[in-house]
């Protein structure tokens, strides 16, 4: 159950290389991976890629036309066109126009059985005002901003209103005629084979993309689409002890709405770089310090290095190496809430690697007294490291 190119493009059969274009144009700008956020957006991209390439060249369209889609496609191999089995990206449905492009099996069922689907997608159409989609971005912060909060830039290339036609999509002035392929509703019927049984389905006008109206000429500025790209830079405030992975919306900052409907929002993924000193764990941080052996035996009061300043913590006589102590409070700050999390110190005891004459002494009267039989000449070092 491969989708056709036409399905593809949301045109009917007998459409012409302009109309093929222009649904092109609007596909493209709906599903571009950088602005759609359907999973399956890069597969669908290339789909509408592939789609267009067949059928604005006269020769392979014909060809197209002549063995149908599966050969086609067969013969046309190496390239990523057709792809999956039954149940693949883009069902019959989605292909339709409009904004209906996310198809698929999950659609089918979300029409059947009242699925949320997202707002402002699937069937329907016509002129109802739509919200925009949800775009999304990334932004890499290191691990004092994720404590301190911060306000950084982003920016990115996002789809926006056509200033020149106000989203319209045609000058002003353009002579318009009633589309004849849906009668002026903006919507057509088409009955579709369905693993679930025959379904019939209201779609968008795939010939008017819904307004149910042509115009004689399109805006030279966004080619008929009424949405053209722009680098937009906003300002994010990042709230203190955000997490790696968790995603701050900016409303209303995604793609615009269609027929007056709202923008989408934008959706910032946050990545935290936590650097080499601390390992995160949710609001607790964890790191390492080194004590010598005496420290370790005797005890001592040693500074930490914390993410806000160095505090000092009492490492009690007879640590062993490996030990673990909490400074409480002293990690990362509970998003949204009061409080903090806990710093664990572990703490590891370090051998020397050399020793002068008066330290070696001291340590052989040490294991002398402990009745330890070491070999000095050969394997002190060894077994000096391995009894720690
Ligand atoms: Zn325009
Ligand atoms: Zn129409």
């Amino acid at each position: 159950m491969s989708e056709n190119f036409y399905d593809v493009l949301g045109v009917s059969r007998d459409a012409s290389e302009e109309e093929i274009k222009k649904a092109y144009r609007k596909q493209a700008a709906e599903h571009h991976p950088d602005v759609s956020d359907d999973d399956d957006a890069e597969e669908r991209f290339k789909k509408i890629q592939k789609a267009k390439e067949v059928l604005t060249d006269e020769q392979k369209r014909q060809q197209y036309d002549q063995m149908g889609h599966d050969r086609f496609t067969e013969a046309d191999k190496r390239g990523a066109t057709g792809g999956g089995g039954p149940g693949g990206a883009g069902g019959p449905f989605g292909g339709a126009g409009g904004a209906g492009g996310a198809g698929g099996f999950e659609d089918i069922f979300n029409q059947f059985f009242g699925g949320g689907g997202g707002r402002g997608r699937g069937g329907g159409g016509g002129n109802r005002p739509r919200q925009g989609q949800d775009l999304r971005t990334g932004l890499t912060i290191d691990l004092e901003e994720a404590f301190e909060g911060a306000t950084k830039e982003v920016t990115l290339t996002r789809p926006a209103k056509c200033d020149t036609c106000d989203g319209a999509g045609h000058p002003p002035d353009a002579d318009v005629e009633t589309c004849p392929q849906c009668n002026g509703r903006g919507q057509v019927q088409q009955v579709q084979q369905t693993p679930l049984g025959r379904v019939q389905q209201t779609s968008t006008c795939p010939r008017c993309g819904g307004e149910g109206e042509l115009y004689s000429e399109d805006c030279a500025d966004c080619g008929g689409d009424g949405v053209v790209r722009e680098e937009a830079t906003l300002s994010v405030e990042i709230p203190a002890g955000i997490r790696s992975g968790q995603s701050l919306r900016m409303e209303r900052e995604g793609a615009p709405g269609e027929n007056g409907g709202p923008n989408g929002d934008l959706l910032i993924e946050v990545d935290v770089d936590v650097g080499d000193r601390f390992e995160r764990d949710g609001d607790d941080l964890r790191v390492n310090e080194a004590v010598s052996f005496p420290q370790a035996v005797f005890g001592d009061t040693i500074e930490v290095e914390t993410v806000d300043g160095s505090v000092e913590m009492d490492v009690p006589a007879g640590t062993q190496s490996g030990e673990t102590f909490r400074l409480k409070g002293k990690g990362m700050p509970r998003l949204r809430r009061r409080g903090r999390g806990d710093l664990y110190v572990q703490v590891g005891v370090v051998v020397p690697d050399s020793l002068n004459d008066e330290q070696r002494e001291a340590l052989e009267a040490f294991a002398e007294a402990g009745g330890e039989d070491i070999d000095v000449g050969g394997g002190f070092f060894e077994k000096l490291k391995s009894s720690f």
